[in-house]
């Protein structure tokens, strides 16, 4: 292609990733400065000299401006990770680790230790929790109702005294279903656990404030909300309990050692700020381009919307998901992308596997309808234009 030539593409893939943003490419030149060593800030953010000092008070600024942006109360309870996936993981494992620690050291050693997660959760979640299972954990996986919700009933049957963590995401890839985090945090205090959640898809989205959802800790993503791939942050509510697994140079208040990716630090500060900033008026924009699109699918006799979003605030303004009769997901991916749609399957941004979702299975979906499942995915530069011309090119690929 060209330089300055632009691709056909019509982008509906943004739960898979994002793309960049004006204000973390911005951010990001600052950084990007070659062969001028001490004068750009990519300095080691550790190092005493002048330059070293420079990049540590960027991501300083960085860690307050994310911090402000989620509503944690303290900037160091913003901890930078490489990944949603590492913040699960670390999340998980450290969390679960920390806490039975901590309560050997209170006098108070749990035999069996539980841990309580949902199956609908991101794999970079139920990984570690079967991890934790081998380790001797309790683990129990809550299903959703039909409509992809965990609800704070079935947990509350879930956990007892020996509860040290309960992780539930705070918004589903797939369906868009916008979990109670706020009542599940509750309950699970209430047990006297402590409460994850998996915030990658909520952010920017709906609403997000650690203090109001009153969260011990929580995931985010860089890459779903506009910032470069690379990097991710992890809040840890101050003090915590949490055993670090990544054993190094003590960076991050000895929570995540690696020389600091300043860069990355401030992209995502920059467009975790642009995205919460944008979130309201977002959110009514997109559910209006959400609706009109439910409306438009579902007329087709071949399609029917997987959960009942449109006109709901309790499913994601920017996803849909609906299941196409008769046909299979990576037909028509690969039909919608010759006529240059971006779209992606059931199963979530996680791999290219062509098994049928999990989520979706969970949900009592059957695997014959799953099989023809379309996630269409929104975001900041979709425009109603588009959506029009996806749903004429969707039916041209059912025909
Ligand atoms: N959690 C959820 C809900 C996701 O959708 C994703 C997407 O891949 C992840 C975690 C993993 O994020 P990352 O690609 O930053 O590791």
């Amino acid at each position: 292609m060209a330089a300055g030539e632009r691709a056909e593409v019509r982008y509906f893939d943004y739960a898979a990733t994002a793309p960049l943003c004006e204000e973390a490419l911005a951010a990001l030149r600052e950084h990007l400065v070659a062969g001028v060593p001490g004068l750009d800030l990519n300095a080691n953010a550790n190092s005493l000299h002048t330059p070293g000092r420079r990049a540590f008070s960027r991501m300083e600024s960085a860690r307050r401006a994310t911090a402000r942006a989620l509503g944690a109360r303290r900037p160091d309870e913003i901890v930078f990770t490489g990944s949603a996936t590492e913040s699960d993981n670390a999340a998980l494992v450290g969390i679960a680790r920390g806490a039975v620690e901590a309560r050997r050291k209170a006098g108070r050693p749990v035999a069996k230790p539980r841990i309580v997660t949902s199956v609908i959760e991101h794999e970079a979640v139920l990984k570690p929790a079967r991890f934790l299972a081998e380790q001797g954990f309790d683990v129990a996986f809550l299903q959703p109702d039909r409509a992809g919700f965990v609800s704070a009933e079935r947990l509350a049957e879930a956990v007892d005294g020996s509860t040290v963590l309960v992780s539930v995401m705070a918004a589903n890839s797939e369906t868009g279903a916008v979990q109670p985090v706020a009542e599940l945090a509750e309950v699970a205090h209430a047990a006297g656990a402590l409460f994850h959640t998996d915030a990658v898809q909520a952010l920017g989205k709906v609403p997000v404030d650690l203090q109001a959802l009153g969260v011990d800790a929580a995931s985010f993503s860089g890459h779903k909300i506009g910032a470069p791939k690379g990097v991710g942050a992890l809040y840890l509510k101050a003090r915590t309990p949490f055993t670090p697994y990544l054993m190094g140079g003590g960076q991050e208040l000895g929570r995540r050692s690696s020389t600091q990716n300043v860069a990355g630090m401030d992209a995502f500060a920059a467009a975790a700020a642009a995205a919460v900033e944008m979130q309201p008026a977002e959110r009514a924009r997109l559910s209006k381009i959400r609706d009109g699109l439910y409306g438009r699918l579902a007329a087709h006799p071949h399609i029917r919307a997987t959960v009942a979003a449109a006109g709901s605030e309790d499913y994601l303004p920017n996803i849909v998901h609906v299941l196409v009769e008769g046909m299979e997901s990576e037909t028509l991916i690969l039909r919608m992308d010759r006529l240059g749609f971006c779209v992606s399957g059931g199963s979530a941004c996680s791999s290219s596997s062509l098994e049928s979702s999990h989520v979706l299975r969970a949900m009592g979906v059957a695997d014959r309808d799953a099989r023809g499942a379309l996630r269409i995915s929104m975001g900041r530069y979709t425009t109603q234009a588009e959506a029009d011309s996806l749903a004429e090119a969707l039916f041209s690929c059912i025909g």
